[in-house]
């Protein structure tokens, strides 16, 4: 296992361009390293579980571009039914058959889903999913929960996780208070507390969107009987109850959240997974909701390239891909290696951690615990992940660079890398 320092020499030459060329030097916010100090790595290729940088360094890899790689980076099977998809040309903005078939697939999968229409991306399918609520229920307010992340749309940046919790930004500027007034926010795993928004705003409540396992401000898992409670509540309050699944949908099992834990909400929003690596997103959910969706009845919403032919193609195949028996046993039980492996190995070298993993997605926090919620969350030791995060790059692992991101295993990721993963581990906390 290496020590001596990374040469990271082109990564910082480009990086160095790329910061007078776009705000920040990147197209997302997290990938800037911020809150981890040092530079980003800038990445030449990835394959399997493993990405190269641009000065050849080799890592393993526990981002998978924030989700989708699940089959692991660049499978050779969604390659090659993309080469074939290319040549039948880019974009149609017209049917074809493949949204019909990774429809299928969907609704075929997932309780909830009746109908779903695609979109671009999950934060596409999450302001659209609020439109439909808002148009199914005539009401015009929304619960969210603090550290919940629905992407980047207005109404979603309150108390919001993802990259907002990283930089620790108060709710953005720009977003208009008229807009964010209808966001009412929770604790999660806090029912007493959704009751009581309910009761304070009689009537006038679309419904309650949620992570049902949150990712987005690390990785927080519900409690028991939180899920239920809130399907009880939002029926009790004529409601709609709404599973962004953009991350744990086809992830922590091929049904999602709600095949995982036995509660069907009304509505899902799904992304990252679903588009096998190409930009994609959908809502869907009981037929009667979505029969309000343009054109079928009046809540407008559209898209130039949605549904577009090599994204449903990379999307199809994954599926197929997570089809095969075995996948998720072979998912838990190497995430199961990683994330108690971690938890032993901070508690030999003496340093306080929580943690947890479902099926492909695990999390940790520097702190005894337990998590339940973001202000749980906020107790872990920044620093020490800081120091934490370099010193695994430095040993060729490469993790979320922010310690309010869940990570991710893939089909791809061997007994091997878990082991060697577990032995870098053991050193950077050994030294700290
Ligand atoms: C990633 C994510 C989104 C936003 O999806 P984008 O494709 O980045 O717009 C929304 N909700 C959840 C739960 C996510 O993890």
């Amino acid at each position: 296992m290496s020590t001596t320092p990374l040469n990271t020499t082109k990564s910082e030459e480009i990086f160095a361009v790329a910061q007078t060329l776009m705000p920040g030097g990147v197209s997302s916010p997290v990938r800037a390293f911020k809150s981890v100090g040092g530079q980003p790595i800038v990445f030449d290729r990835v394959q399997g579980a493993y990405i190269w940088d641009v000065d050849g360094n080799q890592y393993i890899d526990y981002v998978g571009t924030w989700g989708p790689a699940i089959c692991g980076h660049a499978h050779p099977e969604v390659i090659e039914s993309l080469q074939a998809a290319l040549e039948k040309g880019t974009s149609f903005g017209a049917p074809s058959v493949l949204e019909n078939v990774l429809a299928e697939m969907v609704i075929d999968a997932v309780p909830s889903i009746q109908m779903v229409r695609f979109v671009n991306s999950g934060t596409e399918a999450c302001m659209a999913v609020l439109r439909l609520m808002r148009a199914f229920t005539e009401r015009e307010k929304v619960i969210k929960f603090e550290g919940c992340y629905h992407g980047h749309a207005d109404m979603f940046l309150v108390k919001a996780g993802s990259g907002v919790a990283t930089l620790g930004l108060p709710d953005s500027p720009g977003v208009p208070k008229a807009v964010t007034s209808s966001t009412l926010t929770a604790p999660f795993n806090d029912l007493e507390a959704v009751k009581a928004l309910f009761a304070e705003h009689p009537g006038e409540i679309s419904g309650v969107i949620l992570e049902p396992v949150v990712g987005n401000a690390g990785f927080i898992p519900p409690d028991a009987g939180f899920l239920e409670g809130l399907r009880v509540i939002t029926k009790e309050n004529g409601a709609l109850l709404v599973f962004d699944e953009v991350m744990t949908g086809f992830r922590i099992a091929y049904g999602g959240a709600q095949e995982k834990f036995g509660v069907t909400p009304d509505l899902t929003t799904l992304g990252k997974v679903i588009g096998g690596g190409l930009p994609v997103g959908a809502y869907g959910g009981r037929r009667d909701i979505m029969a309000m969706v343009a054109p079928a009845g009046p809540m407008y919403q559209a898209g130039t390239l949605s549904g577009n032919p090599l994204a449903m193609t990379a999307g199809i195949k994954t599926l197929e891909l997570l089809q095969k028996p075995g996948t998720y046993e072979y998912l838990d039980k190497i995430t199961k290696k990683l994330s108690e492996g971690f938890l032993k190995i901070a508690q030999e070298t003496g340093h306080a951690a929580c943690g947890g993993y479902i099926s492909a997605m695990f999390g940790s926090f520097f702190t005894k615990g337990p998590v339940h919620n973001y202000e749980d969350a906020k107790k872990s030791d920044l620093s020490k992940f800081s120091r934490f995060h370099r010193g695994m790059l430095e040993h060729g692992i490469y993790l979320a660079p922010s310690q309010f991101e869940a990570g991710f295993t893939s089909l791809a990721h061997t007994e091997a890398d878990i082991d060697k993963t577990l032995a870098a581990a053991k050193a950077v906390l050994s030294s700290l």
